[in-house]
């Protein structure tokens, strides 16, 4: 199975050895040999398939910090993406193994779960410190008798170093034999807020989709759109020329950015950043004027404009809790939000919704056609822009929206946000 030759004689053998602080702890401990057979089996295939991406899913939490690092290391070039945990809706995750579970066994393999989500719980009170969060795991295991513990840690996610205390993120592991079946489980807590990022196309709906999204999550909501926009219309208007490199990075560096919250019915309980102005004023509207749209492609492809829009939405989402939509907001911004969208429809429907906006807000009615081809106009310098194109990151989920609602479109996501805050 680990690709060891029948015959050491005839071949060349190799065996791929990953660091000895990340095989040794946690399933190293009782699995022998194993983390070296995965790296040395994973090798080979990756360089018989050599592809672009390998997908590897978070629950064997272990296996996917040793092959990052391996890749790493030995520069093989393809992208590990992680994967979410997939559970049972008693909690239990999924795995090849639950088969050889019988049906007592399968019910109390779900305190494994519950185990997790006690020690989530104490977390979020503010206890960080490893020696109460793995008590709780294991007073919660201990209602159980069916299910005999082998290891509760705490440790670093991407080293394997064992934490004492967690600073921004704690990989919080459990190995446990149910009957003869061994099972893992693992979750990762963190200090920072998940950042919900949307990217995707012109018209795909993402702001209307993002705001709501927000609303219902308890989140706040940045619209990095309106920053281009705003930038755009301050260019225009003081006739700054789009090609003069230094005085396009003159002005933005002297300009101030603003997004406030207007509480529609003065009950919002979240900062709700509506309001958009640049130095000192209201560009809210004046933004969305056609002027401002078929010009701001072209200077967000600017560098000097996108290095300091980019360096102000990442001071906007420090703290995280935050939903953020744009072109480059999973692949650049932040490459390491927690949940990831790309919102995508066909022209011909993005077109259609935008001519219906026009219509409801009583602005004048563009045909379908033109409206299309500016839709392909800015689609095309987004997407084939120097920097950071618009690009769907490897992790992001892919939502087509054309036969969906805005309702349903917002639905699907405070859903996966749920099943991954494990909810
Ligand atoms: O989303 P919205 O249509 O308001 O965005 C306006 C333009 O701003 C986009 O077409 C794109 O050129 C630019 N943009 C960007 N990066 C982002 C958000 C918007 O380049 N993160």
């Amino acid at each position: 199975f680990y690709g060891t030759p029948k015959n050491p004689d005839a071949h060349t053998v190799t065996q791929v050895l990953p660091p000895q602080l990340m095989r040794s702890p946690l399933c190293g401990r009782t699995r022998l040999g194993h983390f070296e057979g995965v790296a040395t089996v994973v090798t080979k295939l990756l360089n018989l398939v050599r592809p672009n991406r390998a997908y590897f899913g978070r629950k064997d939490a272990q296996q996917l910090a040793i092959l990052q690092q391996l890749v790493r290391d030995l520069n093989l070039g393809v992208e590990i993406v992680p994967c979410p945990i997939v559970r049972e809706a008693s909690g239990l995750a999924l795995s090849s193994r639950n088969q050889y579970l019988n049906v007592g066994e399968r019910q109390a393999a779900a305190v494994i779960y519950r185990s997790l989500q006690r020690a989530e719980a104490l977390f979020r009170t503010g206890v960080l410190n490893s020696r109460d969060l793995i008590t709780a795991v294991f007073a919660e295991l201990a209602s159980e008798p069916l299910v005999q513990p082998e290891y509760v840690e705490l440790v670093h996610p991407q080293t394997l170093v064992p934490l004492e205390t967690i600073t921004e993120a704690g990989l919080l592991a459990i190995a446990a034999q149910v009957g003869s079946t061994r099972l893992i489980d693992n979750m990762i807590l963190r200090t920072r807020r998940p950042i919900i990022a949307i990217d995707g196309p012109a018209g795909a709906g993402k702001s209307t989709v993002a705001r709501q999204v927000a609303q219902q999550l308890d989140l706040l909501y940045l619209d990095t759109g309106a920053m281009y926009r705003a930038i755009t219309w301050l260019m225009l208007h003081t006739g700054t020329d789009l090609q003069d490199e230094p005085a396009v990075a003159e002005l933005v560096s002297q300009s101030q950015i603003r997004l406030t919250a207007v509480p529609t019915d003065g009950t919002a309980s979240f900062p709700m950043p509506c309001q958009v102005w640049i130095n000192g004023q209201d560009v809210t509207q004046v933004i969305r004027t056609e002027a401002v749209t078929s010009n701001v492609s072209a200077i967000a492809a600017q560098p000097s404009v996108r290095q300091a829009l980019v360096q102000q939405q990442q001071h906007y989402g420090r703290n995280g809790g935050i939903v953020i939509d744009g072109r480059d907001i999973g692949t650049h911004v932040f490459p390491d939000a927690e949940l990831k969208l790309f919102l995508t429809a066909s022209v011909h429907e993005r077109a259609r919704r935008r001519q219906q906006d026009l219509k409801n807000q009583g602005q004048a009615v563009q045909s379908l056609e033109q409206i299309e081809q500016a839709i392909h106009r800015r689609d095309y310098q987004d997407s084939t822009r120097a920097i950071a194109p618009l690009r769907k990151a490897p992790d992001a989920i892919e939502i087509q929206t054309d036969a969906l609602s805005a309702d349903e479109v917002v639905a699907q996501i405070v859903a996966l946000y749920q099943q991954m805050m494990g909810g």
